[in-house]
């Protein structure tokens, strides 16, 4: 496979058509930072996207992030405060495998971001995990540096073993209960905040087994669920499939009007957007944002060898991602990522609806699906989501229960107004919170 191409970066050039962002001074409000400390995996889960979806560039870079780059790392994390003068810094640990890293090189970075990035801004440490590494100095480390966990978690042992196996192909599901329940201790001593899971939704699976499995085995009260990345690359995947996703959804969204102590993250971003106000700007924000233009939120990818690229999440975009810059931090800051075009490529896509979605209902909600969902990457994503079919099933399964519990149909018809498209939270945002299921 062809590795990352590694590109220069001419944003301003004489080819590059010139944008808002390259004349007005650029803020964003929340910065989530996916740190790839580790680039190398303990488990070998066949859907990964960062291993087996045709980007190998992980084998160009160090297995861990160095003391080195974890100082270059942070510097540029402390200038990019310093240029957009973000609110919100989001930093997950990430990988591969991120506790693969070195205790002492995970202490050292949760250090340098607690003295140099926590004083300015609002900080969030998060390390998605595969769970089966846990000790007791991670869990001190969690602790001490506060530090949120998700596991990555896709239910009981006849699932979790074939869907994600350890490289030398044996079954995982022990040693990551076994995880799974030295942190749950550690919450309950109040050591740290109760662990997350992060599974992986498929349609072959019983999804009430997996329920039953993370709720009562597992004990999570957070969880959280990811449609498959592979569909879009599928020529098999149908409507059909689409719909068996929808159903899965629906499912997930009654298992959480029936039980409120259940956190289901993926039923709480489609409910919140019937809960927010809308094309209502906080005075607040607008005041800190001056005549700079603003991006609410944006992902960065920062590698063990201290580059930085768009959204890894992307990579199922194949040749898009591919082409995509990578900057090295000692040539470039975290800004000049979002000063350059494929960036802007990526606002863009957001911002226009694709044509089939046109008349749809539901486009103030779905705005056309996940990027990476959307088969013609290189035509500027303008193809619809390959779940389409399945999601219009679950927004008319959420929108029928808020009506029979009473919602007011005019509140709906106002959250779901096509005028209103670009959404509650400003035409110019990258949905965060987009952590996958490669760790
Ligand atoms: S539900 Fe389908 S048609 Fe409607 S906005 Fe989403 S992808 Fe487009």
């Amino acid at each position: 496979m062809p590795p990352t191409h590694r590109i220069a970066l001419h944003p301003r050039s004489h080819n590059t058509p010139a944008r808002p962002w390259d004349r007005l001074p650029l803020q964003i409000d929340e910065l989530t930072v996916i740190a790839k400390v580790s680039e190398r995996c303990n488990l070998a889960c066949p859907y990964c996207y960062y291993f087996f979806m045709g980007d190998e560039s992980f084998a160009t870079r160090p297995a861990q992030m160095n003391e080195a780059a974890i100082e270059q790392t942070v510097q540029a994390l402390s200038d990019f405060i310093d240029h957009c003068h973000p609110r919100v810094i989001d930093f997950t640990f990430h990988g591969g495998e991120p506790m693969l890293l070195k205790p002492s090189r995970f202490d050292l970075l949760c250090r340098l971001l607690r003295e140099r990035i926590a004083p300015r801004v609002k900080l969030n440490l998060g390390i998605q995990t595969n769970g089966a590494l846990m000790t007791e100095e991670w869990i001190g480390l969690f602790s001490r540096h506060g530090v949120n966990v998700g596991v990555s978690i896709d239910g009981p042992p006849v699932y979790q073993d074939k869907a994600r196996p350890t490289v030398q192909g044996k079954p995982s599901s022990g040693l990551v209960l076994d995880s799974v329940r030295q942190l749950q201790r550690a919450a309950e001593a109040g050591r740290i905040r109760p662990p997350g899971s992060l599974t992986v939704l498929d349609r072959t699976h019983d999804l009430d087994a997996v329920l039953d499995y993370l709720v009562h085995t597992g004990g999570f009260r957070s969880l959280s669920f990811l449609l498959p990345d592979s569909a879009s690359g599928d020529p098999d995947f149908d409507d059909a499939a689409a719909d068996a996703y929808g159903d899965l959804l629906c499912r997930l969204f009654d298992q959480a009007m029936a039980d409120p102590d259940l956190h289901i993250r993926e039923v709480a971003e489609v409910l919140k957007h019937f809960q927010v106000k809308r094309a209502v700007p906080d005075p607040a924000f607008q005041l800190r944002t001056g005549a700079a233009h603003l991006i609410t939120s944006a992902i960065v990818v920062m590698h063990s060898d201290a580059t930085i690229s768009v959204d890894d999440s992307l990579i199922p975009t194949g040749a898009w991602r591919r082409s995509s810059p990578v900057l090295a931090l000692d040539e470039y800051a975290i800004v000049d990522l979002f000063s350059h075009p494929a960036y802007g490529e990526i606002i863009q896509a957001m911002q226009d609806l694709p044509p089939a979605c046109a008349d749809c209902r539901w486009k103030a909600l779905c705005r056309g699906g996940r990027l990476e969902d959307r088969p013609q990457h290189r035509e500027g994503f303008r193809s619809r989501s390959v779940y389409c079919s399945g999601l219009k099933r679950f927004y008319a399964h959420v929108a029928a229960f808020l009506i029979e519990n009473g919602y007011p149909q005019s509140a709906l018809d106002a959250a779901l107004d096509p005028a209103l498209f670009g959404g509650s939270t400003g035409p110019d945002s990258i949905p965060s919170g987009r952590i996958k299921e490669n760790a």
